[in-house]
């Protein structure tokens, strides 16, 4: 088979059977377009036919090629983490509004799963002191082999940690903690289709209303952010409110939602006034 005929069909999955055949052929792009007449050998052939029927039953192509790109980076991503997906990378972008370029702050990412977000931050903020916590030590593995491959020379190396939420850095305060948690229902039925059915279940779903670890990242936030700290957290497009809950009853203040590029209320942030200031 020939490049070109490989990758004949549905136009609507043409893109999707094109990331299949670069991961098969260990090829650009570029490389893809520029050669329609190459020759994929039985290999490469078998192999190809193979990611194409696990793709027409279902498994997500970032699973399939073992990759996704997250704000411009090609991260390495297992069926143990959460797939990044675009709208998280406006966490990052006010993460970034909130730190100048040379901070040296100490920020924590929660639930860091393939070290998206920490990865990110310390590529555009080399200065920042960044730690990352996941529960799933199969996660950190691979956080950690994205943190090595988008290491920015001098930095400081990410920190990650093993443990719940905020368990493993007792007594530490940050300032900036950042969280894109589980937050969808676990009665919703969108888990039961797409991606989310071969993702890990501990990453997506939190509870009936999807909000038991926002609750407890929220609640404890206060003792672990400095005075004038900012929590920013991702969110489902109907939580806005109950973060914003939340966020007032921990005595955080400037409370902000944001919205994704589909314009759904998707993120929540607010300050840590500190002990000292009163209303
Ligand atoms: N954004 C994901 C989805 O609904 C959920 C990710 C999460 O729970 N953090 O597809």
């Amino acid at each position: 088979m020939r490049v070109r005929d490989a990758l004949q069909g549905d136009p609507a999955t043409r893109g999707e059977r094109r990331l299949l055949l670069e991961a098969v052929l260990d090829c650009s792009h570029a490389w893809l377009a520029s050669h329609p007449e190459a020759l994929l050998d039985e290999a490469q052939d078998q192999r190809y036919r193979a990611l194409v029927a696990r793709r027409a039953a279902g498994e997500p192509v970032a699973y399939l090629v073992g990759r996704r790109e997250f704000y411009g980076l090609p991260l390495a991503v297992t069926p143990d983490v959460l797939i990044p997906r675009p709208e998280t990378e406006g966490l990052v972008d006010w993460a970034l509004e909130c730190l100048p370029p040379g901070s040296p702050a100490a920020v924590l990412d929660l639930g860091t799963g393939s070290g998206a977000i920490a990865v990110a931050l310390l590529h555009e903020r080399p200065g920042l002191a960044v730690t990352a916590v996941d529960r799933s030590p199969a996660a950190l593995t691979v956080a950690a082999q994205n943190a090595a491959r988008h290491h920015p020379p001098g930095s400081r190396p990410i920190r990650f940690l093993a443990g719940d939420w905020y368990a493993p850095v007792p007594g530490e305060r940050f300032r900036l903690i950042l969280a894109n948690p589980p937050y969808v229902a676990g009665g919703d039925p969108h888990l039961a289709q797409g991606d989310l059915r071969f993702e890990p279940p501990a990453a997506l779903a939190s509870g009936p209303e999807g909000l038991d670890d926002l609750r407890r990242i929220v609640a404890q936030a206060p003792r672990h952010l400095d005075a004038g700290g900012q929590l920013l957290v991702e969110h489902g497009h109907d939580q806005g409110p109950a973060c914003a809950a939340l966020f007032a009853a921990a005595g955080l203040r400037d409370v902000t939602l944001r919205h994704d590029l589909g314009g759904l209320p998707r993120l929540t942030g607010g300050r840590y006034p500190g002990p000292g200031e009163q209303d």
